[in-house]
């Protein structure tokens, strides 16, 4: 029990923590290139935030959050997704004042839903999302699309296709809630429970249910599309005349859409084919009333939220290699009593830039070379009594067994020209 995590979560040890930050740093750039900063908000909210912001009729209101009452009998509530923080912390901070769209992003913020741990399904996982604030143009919606294609693709995702869907506004939905109503009333036997639950509470969720039979009965069922009124119309042909100017493949599937309540107008999906079938890795879309529905002003706003370590089982599933970094330039060695010698040069390597290292267990000389192989290290430099005395320190290349004599001041540079 001590020395087990709790289930559906999963440690990042640092043998493989470099992968994450070739990610994180990918995800960065690609956000700051379309004007995006970082946001970071608590990984806790009142429960009544998501209530409010996700929806109390979705799956993850109803069954799947961490929440418990604090000391101050508050009713707290562990994120089960990021934009309703993100909302919070653009209203509590005035933000909309500012010049807009405020377009904001996180990295990798840990998320918790209370799901049956399997493949790509955690109870804790982090999630890449960015999030657009008065924004009602669909070109916002089209460039937070194209951004996660490219990102994907670019990390070495394959198969990747794009889904997108208009879910409409509350000025039309209810006509096509009522129309899907009728049509789903003369087949209530043939859904599975939580749709016989979803037909009176939130129709729309049967469309996507992932039961066989429900996917039957859904396939004749009437289309959202033919629904939109003309400024939801308009705003999905905008949207698909922005993808097709830049020739991303996608298809529209009324499928898709989505988990939470908010969403209005755009909804999309990134979907992989995998083994075990489709996986989605990216999902978002446009949410025009939440803003206003948690106390805010009147504002648009679009976002998305990607999966991080769905993004690296799909990478691993492709085979694709994220570049190592290699853990030591140089790794400093001595002999009899030259231990401080050794960790004054150390420090002076450290300073100068380069990933260095000593022996810290009282180790024989050649113990401590063993060692320098394991960490991978790239050069050894050698301090022994002839060393010392002359001012001077033995390098050696670990790959080609070369060795050269450098001064100790100029150790820095010399281990540099061995590296490259
Ligand atoms: P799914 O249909 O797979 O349950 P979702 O609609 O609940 O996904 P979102 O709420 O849109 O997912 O979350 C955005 C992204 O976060 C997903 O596309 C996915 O990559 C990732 N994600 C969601 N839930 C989990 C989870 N339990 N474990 C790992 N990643 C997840
Ligand atoms: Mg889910």
């Amino acid at each position: 029990m001590l020395t087990q995590a709790p289930r559906g979560t999963k440690d990042v040890l640092p043998t493989e923590s470099y992968k994450w930050q070739y990610l994180e740093d990918k995800m960065r750039k690609a956000a700051a290139g379309a004007g995006y900063r970082e946001v970071r908000t608590p990984v806790f909210e009142h429960t009544e935030l998501f209530l409010r912001g996700v929806g109390d009729t979705t799956d993850i209101v109803q069954k799947e959050m961490y929440t418990f009452e604090d000391k101050g009998k508050r009713s707290i509530t562990l994120k089960p997704e990021g934009t309703a923080g993100a909302v919070r912390a653009f209203l509590e901070s005035n933000l909309y004042a500012d010049a807009l769209p405020c377009k904001m992003y996180y990295l990798a913020a840990p998320v918790f839903r209370y799901e049956a741990p399997q493949a790509g399904r955690l109870r804790e996982h982090h999630q890449f999302g960015m999030e657009c604030f008065g924004a009602k143009d669909a070109t916002a919606d089209a460039e937070l699309i194209l951004l996660a294609f490219h990102l994907l693709s670019s990390l070495g995702v394959k198969n990747l296709s794009v889904n997108i869907n208009s879910i409409g506004c509350p000025n039309c939905r209810p006509v096509y809630n009522s129309a899907l109503r009728t049509y789903l009333k003369e087949h209530l036997e043939e859904l599975c429970p939580d749709c016989r639950n979803r037909y009176e509470r939130n129709p729309l969720r049967v469309l996507d249910c992932k039961q066989l039979k429900c996917q039957e009965v859904v396939k004749e069922a009437p289309k959202l599309l033919d629904y939109l009124d003309d400024e939801c119309r308009e705003h999905f042909a905008q949207l698909q005349a922005c993808l097709n100017a830049s020739e991303i493949p996608f298809q529209v599937n009324p499928k898709i859409v989505r988990g939470l309540d908010y969403y209005t107008k755009t909804v999309f999906e990134l979907i992989t084919k995998t083994k075990d079938g489709n996986l989605t890795v990216c999902g978002g879309g446009r949410y025009d009333h939440l803003v206003e529905e948690l106390g805010g002003p009147d504002l648009p706003a679009v976002g998305f939220g990607m999966g991080i370590e769905r993004v690296l089982m799909l990478l691993d599933n492709e085979g694709v290699e994220i570049p190592r970094p290699r853990l030591l330039d140089v790794f400093v060695t001595y002999m009899g009593d030259h231990r401080l010698d050794a960790f004054e040069l150390v420090q002076a390597l450290r300073a100068q830039g380069l990933k260095a290292d000593m022996d810290h267990c009282s180790r024989s000389l050649k113990a401590q070379f063993k060692f320098a192989n394991k960490c991978a290290s790239a050069v050894t430099a050698t301090l022994g009594d002839d060393e010392v005395t002359q001012g001077v320190v033995k390098l050696r290349d670990m790959d080609t067994r070369e060795e050269i004599i450098a001064k100790l001041s100029d150790a820095a540079a010399a281990v540099r020209s061995m590296l490259s």
